[in-house]
């Protein structure tokens, strides 16, 4: 399949090549295009084809269900079998923006777009190229994440590139993610509000707009028995080619770790990279070295990370040595997927 590059100016949005994305949709093709927090995946949510075709494009296992993409609050009301009270202060709060709600499905929606599930994740993101995509579209965007399964997110439509050239039919290079990780997601069927992945949208903040929230307790405790509630959050996800671990602990000490390993990795023809920040990168020495950002600058750390580990490839990294980012409100988002990066591998010291 040849896939058809198209560059977008946000401040300028070219309704010609829009109505031509758009109909890539109605027509039952793919489009990968720019969100705030990831780029997606398109296909027309309410054709199960198209939703077929996703999993097929990404190699995704079919019983992770995808979120749906609206732009405007009329179209939630017909994918839906009722929006609870929650939901709407939740909307008019956050939306557009990086939150996904969980709701029973209408009829509408196809198993195919669900993973089989009776609900539906939807989402209104917070981006003029998304919602004009999403609205030439037929106003129903079925897109997980425009990546490869398994390898980190997209961030960049090069990134896009390296994943999904010649598997779909069009990229929108409209810029770099401004947030960088997926939405939070949360879950409104039941009487309380569950976080089902953390993201962008803390639980604090939520808690301000409707009262107690709880967190699926499967993705807090890592060795819980209980499956978590997200189907993608079982899987292996966002792994860069590299080993990675994690070093948590006294910062001075994970600084002699980290160092000590890259060194005693170099010298068995490891090629050694390792995540630092601002404050600490010069006391590395490795094949690459990456600094994030600032300890205290998370929106920094967040946009940047799926193209720091995204790197880590293109130099053909082996061996991959992160200090840990105890960030006050995103930092469950960034070590819930740095953790997942790892395939759980922590070394606290
Ligand atoms: P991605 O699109 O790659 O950001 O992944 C979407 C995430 O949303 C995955 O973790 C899915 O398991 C989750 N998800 C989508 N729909 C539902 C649903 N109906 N119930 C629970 N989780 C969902
Ligand atoms: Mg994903």
């Amino acid at each position: 399949m040849n896939t058809e590059f198209v560059e977008i100016d946000i401040n300028n949005i070219d309704d010609e090549l829009m109505t031509r994305a758009g109909d890539v949709i109605k027509s039952g093709g793919l489009v990968a295009f720019p969100t705030e927090t990831v780029y997606g995946l398109g296909g027309d949510a309410l054709n199960p084809s198209s939703s077929k075709k996703i999993y097929e494009a990404k190699g995704r296992p079919s019983d992770n269900p995808l979120i749906v993409h609206i732009a405007d609050m009329e179209s939630l009301e017909s994918i839906v079998s009722d929006i609870p009270d929650m939901a709407r202060k939740l909307a008019d709060a956050l939306w557009p923006g990086p939150l996904t709600m969980i709701f029973n499905k209408s009829d509408k929606v196809p198993y195919e777009t669900t993973g089989g599930l009776d609900t539906v994740a939807v989402r209104m993101p917070d981006n003029k190229i998304a919602l004009e995509f999403i609205r030439k579209a037929g106003g129903y965007v079925a897109a997980p994440s425009a990546n490869k399964s398994g390898r980190p997110s997209t961030t960049k439509a090069s990134h896009v590139m390296e994943d999904m050239s010649g598997r779909i039919d069009m990229i929108i290079d409209g810029g770099s993610s401004t947030i960088g990780l997926e939405s939070t997601i949360v879950d409104l069927t039941g009487s309380v509000p569950m976080i089902l992945r953390p993201g962008y949208i803390s639980m604090k903040r939520l808690s301000k707009l409707v009262g107690e929230v709880e967190f699926d307790p499967a993705i807090v405790n890592v060795d819980a028995k209980s499956a978590p509630k997200a189907p993608g959050m079982k899987y292996k996800h966002y792994a860069p080619k590299g080993e990675l671990a994690i070093i948590k602990g006294d910062a001075e000490k994970v600084i002699s770790y980290i160092q000590a390993q890259s060194k005693k990795a170099l010298s068995e023809g490891e090629r050694v990279g390792i995540i630092a920040t601002d404050e600490t990168y010069l006391n590395y020495q490795a094949t690459v070295v990456q600094n994030i950002g600032s300890k205290d600058d998370e929106e920094t750390i967040a946009r940047r990370l799926y193209a720091v580990l995204r790197d880590f490839d293109a130099d053909d990294i082996t061996r991959i040595y992160s200090e840990d980012f105890d960030t006050p409100n995103m930092g469950q988002a960034i070590m819930n997927r740095l953790i997942k990066a790892a395939g759980h591998t922590i070394i606290q010291l």
